[in-house]
C-alpha cells in the first residue's frame, strides 16, 4: 500500500518528457548485460561540483527549506529511530525514482544508517534501495540520502556477476545476521590515504577530510535480503578530465556499478563502447579480496 502510493506520487510529479528522450545501448561485457543510458536531463548529477567550496555556496536541496513546492514528502519512521523524507527525485534515471533523505542534515555516512536501509527494503519490496559514497556519486554528500528505484532496474539485481565491478553479494534471510555479514565485508574497505588526481571530485579539490570507504551498495528484499557492495578506487575516471576531443563524461555512481551507464551529452555516448565501459569500471572499482 505504502510503496503504491508513493509509485502514484512519483508518476505524477515526474517530468516524463526528459525520461521518453532517453537513448539506450545494450552492451555486453564479459557476458554481463549492461547498458548504456544517453540522458540529457542528468548533466546536473553528471557534472555535479561537490567540492565544499560549492556545497557552502548553495541550498541544500535535500533540506525542507530547498524543496520545490510541488514535491510532496512523505514522512518515513524506521524502527531504529530515524526519520526520512521520502521524495521524487527532480532529475530522475527510472520511473518512478525517489529520494530517501534524513530528516537532518548531517554528512552522507553508511554506517549510522545501515540497519534503516534493510528495513526500508523490506517494506517497498517493489524497490531497490542504493546508496552513493560522498565520493562515489552522491551530488549532496553533506546530506545523508538513499535512493530507490523500482526492482530489477539494475542489471546486477538479476544477473549477479563479479566480473562487471568486482561485486560482493550478501544474502540472508534474518535482520540481524545480514546487517553483521554486510558489516563484515564493509569492514575490508579502507580510507584512501591521498586521493589520486582522477580520485577528485573537481580538479583541485581537496580531500583530505575522506571519512568513510569509497562504496556503493544496494539492496533489496526478495525472500530474504540482498545486498550488493561495490569498493571503489576513484570517483571519477581519467577520461573524465581527458582534453575535450577525448573527453568521456562518466561519473560512476551506484547505477554504473550496477550495470546502467549514464552519460548527458551525444559526445560521451558515441565514445563509450563496450570495451571504454569495461576499462573505465575496471579503473574506478577496487577489490579489497584480490
Ligand atoms: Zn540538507
Amino acid at each position: 500500500m505504502f510503496s503504491r502510493e508513493l509509485s502514484a506520487h512519483g508518476r505524477a510529479f515526474l517530468n516524463y518528457e526528459s525520461l521518453a528522450g532517453v537513448e539506450v545501448k545494450d552492451m555486453t561485457i564479459d557476458g554481463f548485460p549492461a547498458k548504456l543510458f544517453f540522458n540529457p536531463a542528468r548533466v546536473r548529477s553528471v557534472m555535479a561540483d561537490v567540492s565544499p567550496e560549492a556545497l557552502q555556496q548553495r541550498a541544500c536541496f535535500l533540506c525542507p527549506d530547498g524543496v520545490e513546492e510541488n514535491q510532496l514528502t512523505h514522512n518515513w519512521e524506521s524502527s531504529t529511530g530515524h526519520t526520512y523524507y521520502i521524495r521524487v527525485n527532480p532529475f530522475p534515471i527510472f520511473s518512478p525514482h525517489f529520494t530517501v533523505s534524513s530528516s537532518v542534515h548531517e554528512r552522507q555516512e553508511l554506517l549510522p544508517h545501515l540497519e534503516a536501509m534493510l528495513h526500508l527494503a523490506k517494506e517497498l519490496p517493489e524497490m531497490t534501495i542504493f546508496y552513493n559514497g560522498p565520493m562515489c556519486g552522491a551530488s549532496a554528500p553533506d546530506h545523508m540520502h538513499f535512493q530507490a528505484v523500482p526492482r530489477h532496474s539494475l542489471p546486477i539485481e538479476d544477473h549477479f556477476s563479479t566480473n562487471y565491478a568486482n561485486a560482493i553479494l550478501v544474502q540472508e534471510t534474518d535482520l540481524q545476521t545480514h546487517l553483521a555479514a554486510v558489516k563484515r565485508v564493509l569492514a575490508m574497505g579502507t580510507i584512501p590515504e591521498e586521493a589520486s588526481q582522477t580520485g577528485s571530485l573537481t580538479i583541485g579539490a581537496s580531500h583530505s577530510e575522506e571519512y568513510e570507504p569509497r562504496w556503493n551498495i544496494v539492496t533489496w528484499y526478495e525472500d530474504m535480503w540482498h545486498t550488493v557492495i561495490f569498493f571503489r578506487r576513484e570517483s571519477r575516471p581519467m577520461c573524465f578530465f581527458a582534453p575535450e576531443e577525448e573527453r568521456i563524461l562518466f561519473s560512476p555512481a551506484t547505477v554504473e556499478m550496477g550495470g546502467i551507464g549514464i552519460v548527458a551529452n551525444r559526445e560521451s555516448f558515441d565514445r563509450l563502447t563496450p570495451a571504454r565501459l569495461r576499462d573505465i569500471i575496471r579503473e574506478v572499482a577496487d577489490n579489497p579480496l584480490a
